[in-house]
């Protein structure tokens, strides 16, 4: 007998029969003979809708309510969840994150875990039944309802996978697994059998959106193998774990170069004008932002003139309002001259650990947007990654060109990924 941590998005419980379909994946989990956990998150697109209804009724948002708001999606789908599965005839109860002893720090709606205790999660498990858990949330040692920032039902399952040293943490979702990019996009991208952690955690945090890029950190620092798998069918999806070649004595370093295309549409620049050229001002610009959990990503800073530099970087969008408010007094302070913000960009990325050695991998994405004439706004590349910044509009040209020049739509994947 095994212990299975299973996670449903919001996606999969969308609606009475949908909910009902998960009670009975959760119930053969249990008759396959497994202790099972199963971790949920809010019904559809319910955290989105209950966002919207808290920026209708005040202007400035206070994150305490917000995480009282939000965590009564999950409750909702936990009861709702466990009533079905009792109507099955099975022994289940629902904890929310607290009960489920989810402790986090005090940052609201975008909390850490700090600790599992998992005793009750156990003790519940040793009578027989099954466990349905809230996603998303937890408590401070205050006894304050925290949330742990969008998607964050991937990070409540990937914890109590360690917690409980699970054989499998099951991410059911709407998709098979993980594919060369967003196959809602672009129908030539096929599914990956394995991925590793690394790459799985470029993948996701450039914005391929199948896990919560925190999740996948947590998954790798307690190694804890996940299995992307769709809610609708019983196919084998992609599983996510340290190596890509465990099984096989591989030597395919030749011919492994692009893993996949990524793209973030949830971003925008910020452009800072005339900033002085002298020690610190990074420091000061980049800790400011820091300290209010703003995550900067691509930062570039151009070529000095007249003691002068411009300065850009991107944030994620809804982070936007924020960096401008912290941005102003520095500017005085600082005496930068202009600040700009982009919205209307995406970010589109390759990330593939062969590209390393590969000196014509950048130059062959370049091709690929040339060839659509798409302008690049920024770029930045790293060891397995190459991102540019572009004009939205244009993303979905941009994966497909991309996607095809390097024949991500054709070649046996066992060929694609990471060299070892
Ligand atoms: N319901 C939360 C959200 O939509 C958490 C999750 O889905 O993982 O962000
Ligand atoms: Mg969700």
């Amino acid at each position: 007998m095994g212990i299975v941590v299973q996670k449903f998005g919001g996606s999969s419980l969308d609606g009475p029969k949908k909910i009902k379909n998960v009670a009975r994946r959760v119930i053969e989990c249990s008759k396959a003979g497994n202790q099972v956990v199963t971790v949920v998150s809010a019904l559809g697109d319910t955290t989105d809708k209950l966002i919207e209804l808290g920026t209708q009724v005040a202007e400035c948002q206070s994150r305490r309510e917000m995480d009282m708001l939000l965590s009564t999606g999950e409750q909702v789908s936990i009861a709702l969840l466990a009533m079905a599965i009792k109507d099955m005839g099975y022994e289940v109860i629902s904890l929310t994150g607290a009960q489920a002893g989810i402790l986090t720090d005090k940052t609201h709606t975008k909390a850490k875990i700090i600790e599992i205790n998992p005793e009750r999660l156990s003790k519940e498990l040793d009578e027989g039944k099954i466990v349905i858990t809230a996603g998303f949330q937890g408590i401070t040692n205050d006894n304050e309802i925290t949330t742990l920032g969008r998607g964050g039902s991937d990070i409540t399952a990937v914890a109590i996978s360690a917690a409980l040293r699970a054989d499998v943490c099951e991410i059911f979702t709407d998709v098979e697994g993980v594919y060369t990019t967003d196959p809602r996009m672009i129908p030539e991208a096929r599914k990956l059998a394995v991925v590793t952690y690394d790459e799985m955690l470029e993948l996701a945090s450039l914005g391929a959106g199948v896990l919560q890029p925190r999740s996948v950190e947590f998954a790798k620092i307690h190694n804890v193998i996940l299995h992307v798998r769709s809610s609708f069918n019983h196919r084998d999806g992609t599983i996510v774990r340290e190596d890509r070649y465990m099984d096989n004595n591989c030597q395919m370093e030749k011919d492994v170069v692009v893993t996949g295309v990524a793209y973030d549409l949830n971003t925008a620049r910020i452009g800072l004008f005339d900033v002085p050229d002298r020690p610190g001002v990074a420091h000061g610009i980049f800790t400011a932002l820091s300290r209010e959990n703003i995550n900067v990503d691509m930062i570039v800073q151009g070529a000095m003139r007249n003691g002068r530099n411009d300065i850009s970087f991107t944030a994620a969008s809804e982070d936007i309002e924020k960096v401008l408010e912290i941005m102003k007094p520095l500017t005085e302070t600082i005496g930068i001259s202009k600040i700009t913000c982009d919205r209307d960009v995406s970010k589109v990325s390759i990330v593939g650990a062969g590209m390393i050695t590969n000196p014509g991998v950048a130059a062959a994405m370049f091709e690929a947007l040339a060839e659509e004439e798409i302008n690049i706004h920024m770029i930045s590349t790293s060891e397995i990654k190459v991102s540019c910044i572009i004009n939205k509009g244009e993303t979905e040209r941009a994966v497909a060109s991309i996607h095809k020049k390097f024949n991500l739509d054709k070649t046996d994947q066992y060929f694609l990924g990471r060299i070892k």
